[in-house]
């Protein structure tokens, strides 16, 4: 099992994942992608794409706006619900979630119940606490040059908003047939009170969100396909081992009061089982709550039957930083080479930053030099996401490749120049093997 440290070692030393604002000490709970952790994040969502909305004939994709009516908030329940219970220390003024501190507490725990539970400040030790309070994890903020509370917003702190204020534009542009999806990839905002576990537990984030609307009385048999095509999606495209993800059924009083079925697809993660996504029947109280706040109809008519409803929703959920770092530690493994240590990124083709490495022997001897780049060019014309390194020896440049997951590594030698063949080096298998260019 790959150790968390290790991994956020390697990110950072390899341009995987910074700290936000790094440059300037820090800014909590951000984080920046580098040159090669956005070529990977890149990949994922791509692949999430193709798999869900491409490849699929009943999935539309929406591109919203960040910054949406706040009535989207109040109509949706955010304003009044999307709460985290703040708990202050007096003595060193220190603020924590009060559940965190309370083992086998709830969102929902009150003064009385933290304060019984005697517990110690985690930052002076002391024990003077204030009082429970709600507090609302939207990120606000005021549109236009004036800021007084007319013109208040907030920073979405889902995707799933920007999906449902779309479903009438999308039906009465596509006049899909139901069932049909929604999907939509983007940032996503929460002002948690104290982030932690590296990128699990982010104030800023990307999600990929799918609403599926279904016919009320036919909700089960797309909620059981769209669990299954879930993991279809993470063991086949991410590349997650079976054994590590689980499906755990959220029990009644643990759901969000509208749905009548949730289940959490967990990770086994370096530290612990995480949640990975969700996928929620969420009936039709999105499109109800909006059907009463803008007051327009958000019926469907059938095309073949003529009936008229409110279509029903399932949710397949998913944070893309919580679905990289399960692609991360599923890859992350150390073995040994010839006798010599190695750190090996053991990711899906697909999803490396990089397809191949191309090399000359020897960077010293410019025709190898030459012919090492036109096989280069012709590589980069073909897949894009080839690289190129003449440091060092050849073991080290394996080595540094590794590292980093790039399947293959291509080497141009003497031979090369009388037949046309380059040495090919497995990733995974550290075997070699001769290959005519154009078979590459
Ligand atoms: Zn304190």
């Amino acid at each position: 099992m790959s150790n968390l440290d290790d991994i956020v070692s390697l990110c950072k030393r390899r341009g995987f994942i910074f700290q936000g604002s790094d440059v300037y000490g820090g800014m909590a709970g951000t984080w920046d992608f580098g040159p090669l952790g956005t070529a990977l994040k890149k990949k994922i969502m791509d692949s999430w794409w193709k798999f869900w909305v491409e490849d699929r004939e009943d999935m539309y994709g929406v591109d919203a706006a960040i910054i949406m009516n706040p009535i989207t908030w109040q109509a949706s329940g955010h304003t009044e619900t999307f709460n985290d219970p703040l708990v202050e220390c007096k003595a060193c003024h220190g603020r924590f979630r009060a559940d965190k501190l309370v083992d086998g507490a709830t969102e929902s725990i009150t003064t009385e119940q933290f304060l019984a539970a005697n517990v110690k400040c985690p930052t002076c030790g002391k024990i003077d606490w204030g009082d429970v309070r709600k507090f609302n994890m939207m990120f606000k903020m005021t549109v236009g040059p004036v800021a007084d509370d007319e013109h208040i917003a907030y920073l979405r702190p889902e995707t799933a908003q920007g999906i449902f204020t779309n479903y009438k534009n999308v039906v009465d542009t596509i006049y899909p047939n139901i069932p049909f999806g929604i999907a939509q990839q983007g940032k996503a905002f929460r002002n948690e009170i104290s982030p932690r576990d590296y990128i699990l537990r982010d104030r800023e984030c990307s999600q990929m969100e799918i609403e599926y609307f279904v016919h009320p009385n036919a909700w089960e048999e797309s909620f059981d396909e769209l669990v299954k095509e879930n993991h279809r999606f993470l063991t086949e495209k991410m590349g997650l081992s079976t054994d590590k993800i689980h499906d755990e059924e959220v029990a009644a009083e643990d759901r969000a009061h509208y749905s009548k079925r949730t289940i959490d697809i967990m990770f086994d993660y370096p530290n612990g089982r995480e949640e990975l996504m969700g996928i929620a029947y969420r009936t039709d109280f999105d499109l109800s709550n909006i059907a009463k706040a803008s007051g327009k109809s958000m019926e469907y008519r059938d095309k073949n039957s003529g009936e008229v409803f409110v279509p029903h929703v399932v949710e397949p959920s998913i944070g893309v930083e919580r679905l990289i770092l399960a692609v991360l530690a599923e890859a992350y493994k150390e073995d040994e080479i010839d006798g010599n240590k190695r750190v090996v990124l053991a990711l899906p083709e697909d999803l490396a930053p990089y397809r191949f490495c191309v090399s000359p022997l020897l960077k010293n001897k410019p025709e190898l030099v030459e012919k090492a780049d036109s096989v280069y060019q012709m590589l980069r014309k073909k897949y894009g996401n080839v690289t190129w390194d003449d440091s060092g020896n050849i073991g080290k440049r394996y080595r540094k490749q590794d590292e980093i997951g790039t399947p293959k590594c291509v080497v141009i030698d003497f031979d090369t120049l009388e037949d046309d063949t380059v040495t090919v080096r497995d990733r995974d298998t550290a075997k070699q093997e001769r290959v005519k260019i154009s078979e590459l």
